[in-house]
């Protein structure tokens, strides 16, 4: 059983990481991305510990990785009147090397495009699985069949919707929702919070970050104009420099809002699809999506060779090797931690930041959970026996 034409929906880091792995490993790849072209977006993703390393060296960009790194910053949590009160550190939010999501993601798209087919401002319409490939309808383009489908377009994936059901079947909202606005805020940054509601300007992140504790929204996710009332609404009445900020948001260059949720699913493929990245186990600001969308990856690539090709073998091989290090999307929610529901929440929050041991204690844990994988060496992928 040869496997050879791949489809990915998503080209953001999971579709383009795939990319690259499959089309050195001899398969013939078409990413298609609804956006009309790459999109940008000035946020930091980062990674962190000894396995993320290695499957960036693996592909070769570790290098560049780091030229473009940001450079963890550290954030000053602040009072009303812009007193600090405790310092959220660099290492903590930025991991060892954090980048902006839209360079990394233009790295690795240029490291793909001369081996690939991109096909921009499009998205599949429906996925037909048969014996022999899976026949795909799309939005603008020509129907075809591929041996494989690939969903790689994050928490709100369409391939998921198509081919497991409904995302109320497969997504959990946490109760939270975060926006990230590109807006001139004027010199001095900090992060500010009141029950429920968190602000942070000049942050690794974003110009400005929010994140607020909601009830679930109905809205379209890209009526950006909505979005922009839906964050004054939130924010009216609270202090700092929001009421400046929220008077500004009209002027907001770029604005992404989405809710915090977490994917909850049984089985990564089904048939011939199979999900990879935040479409299958994503947890909006976990601080691990990155890394385990590259590393995943990585796998699912690696155990398709393994399997010459057998995609039931190999899909069984990915999702045993991949669960339980993806059971870190499961942890905790970003929500309660940065925008905690009461004044006591706060202040124990920022307690933890004054505490060394606890800072070291956390950092600690995030490594164990990001080094938590037995990796393998795919000698078809790299092409040498490099098993750490
Ligand atoms: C614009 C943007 C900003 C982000 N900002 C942050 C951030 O600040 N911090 C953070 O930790 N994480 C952020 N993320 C998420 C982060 O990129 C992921 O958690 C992680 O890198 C895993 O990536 P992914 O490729 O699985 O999913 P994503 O990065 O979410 O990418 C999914 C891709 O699929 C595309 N797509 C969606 N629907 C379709 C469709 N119907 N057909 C074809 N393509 C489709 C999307 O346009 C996108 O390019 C952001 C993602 C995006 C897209």
């Amino acid at each position: 059983m040869k496997n050879t034409t791949v489809l990915i929906s998503g080209a953001s880091i999971a579709g383009p990481a795939l990319a690259y792995w499959l089309s050195r490993s001899g398969h013939a790849v078409t990413v298609v991305e609804r956006a009309p072209a790459l999109r940008p977006g000035g946020q930091a993703v980062d990674f962190k510990g000894e396995t993320h390393r290695v499957v960036l060296e693996r592909m070769g960009i570790l290098g560049e990785v780091r030229r473009r790194q940001t450079g963890g910053t550290d954030q000053t949590i602040v009072d009303a009147d812009g007193r600090p009160l405790a310092v959220l550190p660099g290492a903590f939010t930025g991991g060892d090397v954090e980048i902006l999501r839209g360079d990394l993601a233009a790295l690795l798209y240029e490291r793909t495009e001369a081996g690939c087919e991109y096909v921009f401002g499009d998205s599949i319409t429906s996925l037909t699985d048969t014996a022999g490939g899976v026949h795909v309808t799309f939005e603008r383009g020509a129907p075809r069949t591929f041996d494989l489908v690939v969903g790689a377009d994050g928490i709100h994936s369409n391939v998921r919707r198509l081919a497991f059901g409904p995302e109320s079947d497969h997504v959990r909202f946490l109760g939270y929702y975060y926006a990230l606005a590109d807006l001139d805020t004027g010199p001095g940054g900090g992060m500010y919070n009141e029950p429920g509601r968190m602000v942070a300007l000049g942050g690794p992140k974003s110009p400005a970050f929010f994140v607020f504790a909601s009830e679930r929204l109905d809205y379209d996710r890209y009526d950006v104009e909505r979005h922009k009332r839906i964050l004054a609404d939130a924010y009216r009445g609270m202090g700092w420099r929001v009421p400046e900020l929220v008077a500004r948001l009209p002027e907001a260059r770029n604005l992404y809002l989405d809710s915090i949720s977490q994917v909850r699913i049984d089985h990564y493929a089904r048939g011939r699809v199979v999900l990879l990245g935040d479409a299958a186990y994503g947890n909006t600001l976990g601080g691990f999506g990155t890394g385990l969308a590259v590393v995943g990856a990585y796998v699912l690539a690696g155990e398709l060779a393994a399997a010459g090709g057998d995609h039931r073998t190999a899909f069984r091989a990915y999702e045993e090797a991949f669960r339980g290090y993806a059971k870190v999307a499961r942890q905790g929610g970003a929500g309660s931690f940065l925008a905690p529901a009461t004044r006591r929440g706060i202040r124990m929050r920022n307690r933890l930041f004054k505490s060394r041991f606890l800072l070291w204690s956390m950092l600690r844990m995030t490594d164990m959970f990001a080094t938590d994988i037995e990796l393998k060496d795919y000698p078809a992928l790299t092409g040498t026996s490099t098993a750490t």
